[in-house]
């Protein structure tokens, strides 16, 4: 969804507020997709502090499906987004590139809602999902969920101790 910011832009208005609605489907990762289960509407406040320089504020909820690092259920996780930028759209002064990136939600005269909670979402996601703190992940022989019963194959993965270590490897192989 768009915001439409000339109003502002051109100073007819001081703030405007608006409720959005974000549209995206799925949360697109390098690891993959993440569908997008809920959203609650998004009011934004776009107030206009001088010339070409805008503060958005707001407020959002969004549920997001992701497994769990372990079993691979599927996990809700809710993002609690507060949103607060500030961007100059004056191009043409001595402002650094870097600037640029920071407002890539904003095209032209239009907010873009989506690509705006989507890169709340992005630095809001978490290091690590668990269906559980003590889940037990699956096999690694047959592939059964352990979580919902032992199987009959003798893996040392079973010991809590171990999966401790091979959560320890795998966040070492993030950094
Ligand atoms: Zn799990
Ligand atoms: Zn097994």
């Amino acid at each position: 969804m768009l915001i439409d910011l000339s109003e502002v832009l051109s100073g007819n208005q001081k703030t405007i507020s608006r409720d959005a609605k974000m549209e995206m489907k799925e949360i697109h990762l390098s690891q993959g997709y993440f569908p997008v289960k809920e959203t609650s509407p998004v009011s934004l406040n776009i107030e206009r502090i001088k010339r070409k320089e805008l503060r958005i504020t707001g407020t959002a909820d969004v549920r997001v499906q992701i497994p769990c690092d372990r079993c691979l259920k599927e996990v809700d996780v809710d993002f609690h987004l507060q949103i607060e930028k500030h961007v100059d759209l004056d191009t043409d002064t001595e402002k650094p590139d870097q600037e640029l990136d920071e407002s890539n939600f904003i095209d032209g005269y239009n907010l873009d809602v989506d690509k705006l909670l989507y890169n709340e979402i992005l630095i809001g996601w978490p290091m690590k999902i668990l269906c559980s703190e003590d889940c037990k992940g699956i096999c690694n022989v047959c592939g059964q969920n352990l979580n919902e019963g032992d199987c009959d194959c003798e893996d040392t993965s079973l010991d809590p101790r171990m999966s401790v270590i091979r959560d320890l490897f795998k966040n070492f192989k993030e950094v």
